[in-house]
């Protein structure tokens, strides 16, 4: 479990860091807070020449809002930062929910949000020592030919498993890409692929610099459930992310409906558009809920089963949307 050697290389800014990994290639990889990167090369399942500390460059690290313009947050922002804004925890809610179930103090404070959103997939098969991982001759992620969650596939269905993700599609957020070619911003919704080995639609001398959230997004109601083994500090093995706006008679005029940790991808519900207009229904609901797991697809990816998680991201969204539409008056909505 000791690290591989590296060369560190920490540029000022972003041309030097773009032009860096055009220089390295494939030998190098980024690192923010290291908090997921480095565990990950005590396991063997990264070996990168150059490691590229992004934390250096400048002007990355911040959280403003703009009536107009809406949030921006920098890749660099600290997820300790996230928890600390009283912005966010006034008018956005649902990720300041999931920022505060992020592993724990120390990781939150060295842990960002860029690494966060570029996190790996996860999998029972894949995160584990390299001699684990050799008795059984690898997996489709690393160093073999089988998916062993889903042995008759040719894809990885090892899961994304990051909780800002889910609360930033509800909120329909994009991220701002800086490669050699430019910038380019992408709906965070494209940003994720549904495959545990291809995981980003972003070329590996891309760098994610922020993260935008319409203005029109500010105020939403949200709420984050999230199902972990560890209460104090563990990735999700299900996580549930939805916000609402409601008029002033209590009907919802919208709301979104976002999956984590049960999937290679991070992804909206989109039954959640059944809701719209509409006075509080338990029975509406519940067909969000049975809609989020025909989206939510678990595998034998993690340490519990696949029929709980199922079950318990449908106990989630009826909570979450009930919490959010009766918005505090009394009800049972278990
Ligand atoms: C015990 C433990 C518990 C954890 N629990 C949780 C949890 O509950 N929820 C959760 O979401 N996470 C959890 N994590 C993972 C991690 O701490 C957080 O996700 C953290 O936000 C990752 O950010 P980082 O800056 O440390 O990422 P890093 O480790 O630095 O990077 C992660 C990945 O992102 C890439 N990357 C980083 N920044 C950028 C960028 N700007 N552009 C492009 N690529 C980039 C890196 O190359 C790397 O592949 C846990 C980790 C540990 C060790």
């Amino acid at each position: 479990m000791s690290l591989p050697s590296f060369e560190v290389v920490r540029p000022r800014t972003l041309d030097a860091a773009i032009e860096a990994l055009g220089r390295y290639g494939r030998d190098a990889q980024m690192v923010a807070g290291g908090t997921d990167l480095i565990p990950s090369m005590r396991q063997g399942l990264f070996a990168p020449q150059v490691l590229l500390d992004l934390k250096g460059i400048r002007n990355l690290d911040f959280i403003r809002f703009d009536p107009e313009q809406g949030l921006g947050i920098g890749a660099l922002a600290r997820i300790s930062a996230l928890v600390d804004s009283p912005l966010l925890a006034r008018r956005f809610p649902v990720l300041h929910e999931a920022a505060k179930t992020i592993a724990s103090p120390l990781l939150r404070n060295m842990g960002t949000l860029g690494g966060n959103l570029c996190l790996d997939t996860r999998c029972l098969y894949y995160n584990q020592s390299g001699f684990w991982r050799e008795s059984l001759g690898g997996c489709i992620k690393k160093d073999g030919k089988v998916c062993h969650v889903a042995p008759g596939s040719r894809m990885c269905w090892a899961a994304f498993s990051g909780d800002t993700a889910p609360a930033l599609l509800a909120l329909g957020a994009t991220v701002q890409l800086a490669g050699p070619g430019g910038s380019r911003e992408l709906p965070l919704a494209e940003f994720y692929v549904n495959d545990g080995l291809v995981r980003m639609a972003k070329g590996h001398d891309e760098i994610l610099t922020a993260v935008r959230v319409p203005a029109s997004s500010a105020g939403w109601s949200g709420a984050y459930k999230k199902l972990r083994i560890r209460q104090s500090i563990d990735y999700p093995l299900a996580g549930v992310a939805v916000v609402m706006r409601k008029d002033a008679d209590g009907a919802c005029l919208e709301a979104r409906v976002a999956l984590t940790a049960v999937n290679p991808a991070p992804k909206l519900v989109q039954g959640a558009d059944l809701l719209k207009g509409r006075r509080y229904d338990p029975a509406l609901a519940e067909e969000v809920a049975r809609d989020a797991i025909r989206t939510g697809k678990p595998l034998r990816t993690s340490a519990s089963t696949m029929e709980y998680r199922r079950h318990m991201v449908r106990v989630f969204v009826r909570r979450a949307l009930s919490e959010l539409w009766l918005d505090g008056r009394s009800q049972r909505t278990s």
